[in-house]
């Protein structure tokens, strides 16, 4: 679908031995938001990805940035008060994040920040709207209590209304952003596969086949690590979602954001359609199910359209239908950091869970820090190093059944 309304730049791959400062390994939003985040700050930076920029994810994702799909009440729970209020933290520095960068480097991304609604399916108030709505409360969030999400055809029911979440079009972003690298004079590589990385605490070799490079600080921004030693034995998951983006009228329904807490559960953004178009795109995912899925996907997508068209019967042909992968941390909190299996300088950002335009944004910024041997708050929460089991509570995976 994102593929339809961009038109993303290309760049040659490797060829021969080169240096860098840092070398990023992966073109999604979280390797080129640390490149350049680190450009920003005088590094030198080469990224490089197997296949090009929004190859992976990040061209699959739906790209709303809302509150974590573990819910802070939950984080509440195993982490504690002054770790979720952290999260809280970080999800508006990253979402403000995005935003800045989108005006500072003028990126065309059809952004824009909207109201996010959080109901349950079957239409009444419950306990997990109740405890969401005291912890946000809490934490300063701006999150109201409403009858019902307004200006659409059927009735949500009672709902939680969380003010100034975002969207935007993940592919234009990205093609804005390896402009930006490219300007702040940052190298880029497609077709450029990382085999291996090895080194010492002061040089680390990123080995492909087309060459080596040879970085002070190497960032695993590949969303599924692609050498076990990249993250801890049972830290995550991989599972799948399925989106459809539908034909509705224009402007029929408000700009909003969806979701609900069943199980499994529903997302729901608008999005544009192409420019001579005179409907806009519904898009609807949900049905997350742990890899390998089963039953069929095809099974998944008549779920969704179901799920759809018994709320939206406005909604027309079904233009899109796609899937992804998504990482989803045992504790429900991404893996942001330096990798403790390695030496101090490889760094990882994965456990994205359903919430990788933010965690990923979160993780440029942390990387960045750490890099530039600042301090960062966040450090310690999103460590990738941190006991996979908390407070003796087994890990719980993911939203599906
Ligand atoms: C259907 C779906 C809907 C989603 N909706 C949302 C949403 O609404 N909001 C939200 O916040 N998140 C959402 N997500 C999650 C989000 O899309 C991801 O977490 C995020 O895009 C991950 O970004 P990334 O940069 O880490 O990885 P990717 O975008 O996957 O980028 C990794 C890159 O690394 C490259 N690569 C891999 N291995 C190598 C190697 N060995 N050498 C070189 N390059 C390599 C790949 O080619 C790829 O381009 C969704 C995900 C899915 C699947």
């Amino acid at each position: 679908m994102w593929l339809d309304s961009a038109s993303m730049p290309a760049f040659p791959a490797l060829d021969g031995d080169t240096t860098a400062d840092v070398c990023v390994i992966g073109a999604g939003i979280a390797g080129l938001t640390t490149a350049y985040m680190l450009l920003r700050e005088g590094k030198t930076v080469l990224v490089i990805d197997s296949a090009g920029i929004g190859a992976g994810e990040t061209g699959r994702s739906t790209a709303h940035m809302f509150p974590p799909d573990e819910r802070f009440s939950e984080l509440e729970r195993g982490f504690g008060t002054v770790k979720a209020a952290l999260v809280a933290d970080s999800y508006r520095r990253a979402t403000d994040c995005v935003e800045s960068i989108i005006r500072v480097e003028q990126i065309d991304c059809e952004f824009e920040r909207l109201d996010g609604y959080l109901f349950n399916p079957h239409g009444q108030w419950n306990a997990v709207l109740e405890s969401e709505y005291a912890v946000t409360s809490r934490f300063g969030l701006d999150v109201r209590r409403l009858e019902r999400v307004p200006g659409l055809q059927f009735d949500t029911g009672p709902c939680l209304r969380f003010a100034r979440q975002a969207q935007f079009h993940p592919l234009k972003y990205l093609a804005g952003l390896a402009r930006a690298i490219i300007t702040l004079g940052g190298t880029i590589h497609d077709h450029t596969r990382a085999l291996d990385v090895g080194g010492d605490a002061v040089t680390q070799t990123v080995r492909c086949k087309q060459g080596a490079i040879t970085a002070g600080a190497v960032v695993i921004a590949t969303n599924v690590p692609f050498i076990d030693r990249f993250v801890k034995h049972g830290m995550q998951q991989s599972y799948r979602s399925y989106v459809l983006g539908l034909r509705v009228p224009k402007d029929a329904l408000p700009r909003a954001l969806l979701w609900d807490t069943g199980k499994p559960y529903y997302y729901v953004r608008l999005a544009s359609a192409r420019p001579d178009a005179n409907y806009e795109l519904l898009v609807v995912g949900g049905q997350d199910h742990q890899d390998p899925a089963s039953p069929p996907a095809q099974q998944r997508y008549d779920e969704i359209e179901a799920w759809a068209r018994a709320r939206f019967p406005l909604a027309g042909q079904v233009d899109y239908a796609w899937s992804g992968r998504v990482m989803e941390p045992g504790d429900g909190i991404a893996l942001l950091g330096r990798n403790p299996l390695d030496e101090g300088n490889v760094f990882i950002i994965t456990g994205d869970s359903g919430n990788g335009m933010t965690h990923c944004t979160a993780g440029a910024i942390l990387v960045t820090d750490q890099i530039l041997g600042r301090t960062n708050r966040w450090s310690e929460l999103y460590s990738p190093d941190r006991e996979p089991f908390h407070g003796g509570t087994q890990l719980r995976f993911g939203t599906g059944p």
